[in-house]
């Protein structure tokens, strides 16, 4: 009698190179020894993703979204052969699929696609003729049968949607740290290892990113009640539990520091201070799919303002174009880019009932003589905008300020 179904997802870090990649096989054999029925999912080896999009802006800094989905799909193609493969060499029945075979059917979103439904016949067939299926991260496919992607580590999100879709007892991420720590461990090395996190404030530090899972696949997980386990594919010990609920001792106020490098902050000046004005300029954004972060509006003089707001950088080419058209629209003056920011936040439940936090994290960064350009809220976290250069000081600062160490 097997022990029944574990999905594991294996990040590029894990597949890094030839011995990786064996000792990942050897890990997955491991399991299947133990009884259980193993459904695999790959993304790229090592930093391929990466590479294969600077490949495309060479050839064209505004590459067809499609053409991209077409490109990046190709990485995880290569891991999941190379698994099976690997696995082939240990004695081992496995068998490969890309995402397109397995029938993961997305929207036409390209480069950000959303999972519709996931066919799992094939899977399920393969499982029962005993094999360990491989299947290929981060790719879907429309009804036209045009490839897709899911946005920036969407292995992460097949692996929890095939897990809920099959029901799987476990869902394990293995990368190349040993689990979720109180902020990144290789900017401070005296981070705390958490035993669980809860969905909401995982999915509130991987939007303000940390990248260690991707924040859609959290909501996924969320929705259907999908445990998840993150660890190591380097050693043994367990990692953390990403769970609707944690019992914990005592009240954490916050749980852990985030940065994020990768936003850009866009400055409308002069823009005419009367009703309506700001309404005009995010709807026109909105109507052309552009979200934005933070936004920020200057004490007015002589009836002008200037208005500031965050976009993610890879928009931002597109983004201050549309600007621009804006802002001539409405006789504002001229628009601003300034790439050389980042966004540390502070993310815990217990905030919400404890004062005091956000000046707590103020004081942090004042007494590093940091200076706060733009700040938000929501209920379980505080995020402040600096100086790029400031962003590693002002994480070990913070973390330290709330005794996060361990
Ligand atoms: P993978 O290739 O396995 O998908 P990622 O690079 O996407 O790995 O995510 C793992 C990385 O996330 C770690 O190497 C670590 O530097 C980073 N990270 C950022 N914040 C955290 C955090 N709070 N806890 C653990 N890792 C974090
Ligand atoms: N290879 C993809 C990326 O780098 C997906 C993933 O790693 O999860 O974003
Ligand atoms: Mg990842």
């Amino acid at each position: 009698m097997g022990k029944g179904l574990m999905v594991q997802k294996f990040g590029g870090s894990s597949l890094a190179n030839v011995e990786r990649i064996q000792n990942v096989a050897k890990r997955i054999v491991s399991y299947k020894k133990k009884g259980y029925d193993l459904v695999v999912v790959v993304s790229a080896l090592g930093d391929t993703t990466d590479e294969l999009i600077k490949l495309a802006n060479r050839i064209n800094p505004e590459p067809s979204e499609r053409e991209m989905d077409m490109l990046l799909s190709t990485g995880e193609q290569v891991s999941v052969a190379l698994l099976a493969m690997a696995i082939h060499k240990l004695g081992y029945e496995a068998i490969s699929f890309t995402g397109i075979q397995v029938g993961i059917i997305t929207d036409s979103s390209h480069t950000r696609a959303r999972i519709i439904k996931i066919n799992t016949d094939k899977i399920k067939q393969e499982l029962n003729n005993d094999k360990i299926v491989i299947v290929a991260g981060f790719q879907g496919v429309t009804f036209n049968q045009d490839i897709t992607t899911l946005g920036r580590g969407g292995s992460d999100l097949t692996a929890v949607a095939l897990a809920k879709e099959l029901n799987a007892k476990e869902c394990e991420i293995y990368t190349d740290v040993e689990g979720i720590y109180t902020t990144d461990p290789r900017i401070e090395p005296k981070a705390r290892k958490l035993e669980a996190i809860t969905y909401d404030e995982m999915l509130e530090m991987a939007s303000l990113g940390a990248q260690v899972m991707q924040a859609r696949s959290i909501e996924v997980a969320k929705k259907f009640n999908v445990p998840i386990h993150v660890r190591s594919s380097f050693s043994k010990k367990s990692g953390t539990m990403i769970l609707r609920e944690v019992k914990k001792m005592e009240d954490v106020v916050v749980s852990g520091v985030t940065v994020n490098k990768s936003e850009a902050k866009i400055t409308v000046c002069n823009v005419p201070d009367r009703p309506g004005i700001a309404a005009r300029i995010f709807k026109e954004l909105a109507v052309h799919g552009i979200s934005v972060d933070m936004i920020v509006q200057n004490v007015s003089h002589l009836r002008q303002t200037d208005i500031s707001f965050t976009v993610d950088k890879i928009i931002l080419p597109k983004v201050i174009k549309l600007t621009k058209q804006i802002a001539k629209d409405i006789k504002a003056g001229d628009v601003l880019q300034d790439e050389d920011i980042a966004r540390v936040s502070i993310v815990g439940v217990g905030m919400k009932s404890h004062p005091g936090v956000a000046a707590k994290m103020f004081e942090a960064l004042a007494e590093n003589r940091i200076n706060i350009e733009m700040i938000s809220t929501s209920d379980i976290s505080i995020s402040c905008i600096i100086r790029k250069r400031f962003a590693e000081l002002a994480t070990r600062a913070i973390h330290k300020k709330f005794a996060l160490a361990k």
